[in-house]
C-alpha cells in the first residue's frame, strides 16, 4: 500500500472505449499489483453470459440504483447504453481500511466527477491501435448485435475525445508491454512529490535544522 498522511491508499482510475481490451489489461495489472483492489461497480445492466453476481458487477435494479443516488451512496455514476453504473462509496473505502489501493473501471463521465471529489486520483486512459482495430475486435468478440457495435464505437470516438483529461495515455498495440506500462504508471504514482512528503518528512526536518557535533 502507498497509503499517505491521511491513511488512505491510492485512487486509480483507468477508462477505455469498449473493444479496447481493458478488462484483459486490469487482469493482468491486478495479478503483478497485489495492492491494488479493484472496486465492484453496481449496475442495471443484466448480466451477461459468464459474469458472476458481486465479482463482475453488484447486478441491482433501476430502483435500487436511484435509491442510492439520492442517499448519495455513489462516489459517481454514470448512464452508459441505457443503464445506470456507479462506484459505491463504501467498495473504496473498505479497501482502503484494509490497506490496499483502488482501482475503478469506469467511463469518461465518471473518471470527471472522481477528478473531483479526488484531485490526487491517477487517471490512466486506454487507447486502441487505431479504429478499424477497435471495430475488428467489437465485432470479433460477438457479445453485442450489430446496432449495439455501432453504438459502442459512436461512443468510443466520444470517449477517446476526451482522453487529454486524463494523467496518461496508453496505447494497447502489444499486450505484454501494455501490461509493462500501466505496472510502471501504478509503481511509480506512489513515489511522486506531493505523496512523498509525509514519507521523508524527518528527513527533510534533519536536513534543514543540522545537528551540531560537540568536539
Ligand atoms: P460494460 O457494460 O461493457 O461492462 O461497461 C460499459 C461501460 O461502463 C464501460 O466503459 C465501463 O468502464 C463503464 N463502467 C463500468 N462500471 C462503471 C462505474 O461504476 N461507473 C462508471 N461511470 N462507468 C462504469
Amino acid at each position: 500500500m502507498s497509503s499517505d498522511s491521511r491513511g488512505t491508499g491510492d485512487l486509480f482510475v483507468i477508462a477505455a472505449a469498449s473493444g479496447t481490451g481493458k478488462t484483459s489489461l486490469i487482469a493482468a495489472l491486478l495479478e503483478r499489483c497485489p495492492t491494488l483492489a479493484l472496486s465492484v461497480s453496481d449496475t442495471t445492466r443484466p448480466a451477461r453470459r459468464g459474469e458472476i453476481e458481486g465479482r463482475h458487477y453488484r447486478f441491482i435494479d433501476v430502483d435500487t440504483f436511484r435509491q442510492g443516488i439520492a442517499e448519495t451512496r455513489y462516489l459517481e455514476y454514470a448512464e452508459v447504453f441505457g443503464n445506470y453504473y456507479g462506484t459505491a462509496r463504501d467498495q473504496v473505502e473498505q479497501h482502503w481500511a484494509e490497506g490496499r489501493d483502488v482501482l475503478l473501471e469506469i467511463d469518461v463521465q465518471g473518471a470527471d466527477q472522481v477528478r473531483r471529489a479526488h484531485p490526487d486520483v491517477c487517471s490512466i486512459f486506454i487507447l486502441p491501435p487505431s479504429m478499424a482495430a477497435l471495430g475488428e475486435r467489437l465485432h470479433g468478440r460477438g457479445l453485442d448485435e450489430p446496432e449495439v457495435i455501432a453504438r459502442r464505437l459512436d461512443e468510443a470516438r466520444r470517449e477517446i475525445g476526451a482522453c487529454g483529461d486524463f494523467d496518461w495515455l496508453v496505447v494497447n498495440d502489444d499486450f505484454e508491454r501494455t501490461v509493462d506500462e500501466l505496472v510502471g504508471i501504478v509503481n511509480a504514482w506512489p513515489l511522486r512529490c506531493a505523496s512523498q512528503y509525509w514519507r521523508v518528512g524527518q528527513l527533510l526536518d534533519e536536513a534543514a535544522n543540522p545537528i551540531t557535533i560537540k568536539d
